[in-house]
């Protein structure tokens, strides 16, 4: 029998980024399938939920979990895998901090499905069917009806540490796949860090390893905020010195600022550094902070915030669902789910 260390996958409310990151390991992923085993990964191979219940507890040496907690089958899969993990490790963006799914959190779930399934302008639904716990589908063609169910979604999305214990973080919208290897070797190594930590990226602000670093005014202040889509940064400025509302002050390094070497601001997805409670609290704080207004009117300070329409969606556009302040309050029991329906 082998004596790999065992390694679990999971995804929970993902966009299939964090799978994707796996696969950009490109050949380092041969030394990965030599140095573990693989028990479990429905992403990519045929794993069903009683191969994981059939392991004895603690046998699996890591399980790796990304996506948010949107659904009961993803609460009940995470309870499992702990049960059955000696160390759990949030991967990823949405799973540590609920991710941009997470920002559905600003819904409660009848808002949200209304919103998803009825509203936006891209969606065609005449028939205005809605998500419900089981679906009969009639096939008259086959003489035939079918059943479908759907897993329950819970009332608001949360990060893994809401519903399990995690023992370590791999941060990034996805992680790049230097942060994955270096967490990967720091963990086979056994040379672990301590509980809690985030792993494969630093303990320093985006800024330090930034290029443009060397551009950036010690004082940085600015009289309005501009967005990429309506204005051309000049190349090799810091983009902030510029305006443009680059997080890279408040976000934690270790992506080698790939965004800003493409002319984009970076928008915060490695997420808060070591001491930071609320990430979008220290964003607005610090923005708030260089606007270069003296004696400040507060029509001024007005003009430069409305000049970003979604606040919420840019401070927290990663970390809304473990913020102080993470869902609409009110989100209870949906009106809208349904037991049964028939189409
Ligand atoms: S962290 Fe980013 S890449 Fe990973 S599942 Fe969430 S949205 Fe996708
Ligand atoms: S461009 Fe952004 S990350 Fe780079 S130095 Fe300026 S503020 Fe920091």
């Amino acid at each position: 029998m082998s004596e790999k260390p065992k390694v679990a996958w999971y995804w929970c409310a993902s966009c299939g980024g964090c799978e994707e990151s796996f696969v950009d390991l490109a050949e380092r992923l041969l030394k990965v399938f030599e140095a573990v085993d693989i028990v479990f990964c429905p992403v990519a191979m045929d794993f069903k939920r009683e191969d994981v219940e059939k392991l004895p507890d603690g046998s699996i040496t890591v399980a790796l979990i990304n996506g948010g907690i949107r659904l009961k089958e993803h609460e009940e899969m995470v309870k499992l895998l702990r049960k059955k993990s000696k160390i759990v490790i949030a991967y990823g963006a949405c799973s540590a901090w609920g991710g941009i799914p997470g920002l559905a959190n600003l819904y409660n779930l009848d808002e949200a499905l209304e919103r998803k399934y009825l509203e936006v302008p891209t969606i065609e639904n005449p028939k205005e069917v809605l998500p419900t716990k089981k679906i009969i589908v009639n096939i008259p063609e086959a003489k035939m009806k079918a059943e479908l169910e759907l897993p329950e979604p819970l009332p608001v999305l949360l990060p893994l540490d809401k519903v399990i214990d995690v023992d370590y973080y791999i941060p990034g919208c996805p992680p790049t796949p230097d942060v994955f290897w270096n967490a990967l070797q720091a963990l086979l190594s056994g040379n672990l860090p301590p509980k809690g930590a985030i792993v494969g990226a630093s303990n320093r602000s985006l800024c330090d390893e930034c290029s443009l670093n060397e551009t950036k005014p010690e004082k940085v202040l600015v009289k309005e905020f501009k967005r990429p889509d309506k204005a051309k940064p000049e190349p090799n400025k810091c983009l902030l010195a510029q305006g443009f509302l680059c997080m890279g002050p408040v976000t934690r390094g270790g992506c080698t600022a790939l965004c800003i070497k493409g002319n984009m601001p970076c928008t915060g997805c490695f997420g808060l550094l070591d001491g930071i409670v609320d990430y979008g609290g220290k964003a607005i704080s610090y923005f708030g902070s260089i606007l270069d207004y003296s004696p400040v009117e507060d029509k001024e300070i007005k003009k430069a915030f409305d000049s970003i329409p979604d606040w919420v969606g840019t401070i927290y556009k990663y970390s809304l669902a473990s913020a102080k302040l993470s869902h609409k309050a009110g989100a209870k029991k949906p009106k809208r789910i349904k037991e049964v329906v028939e189409i």
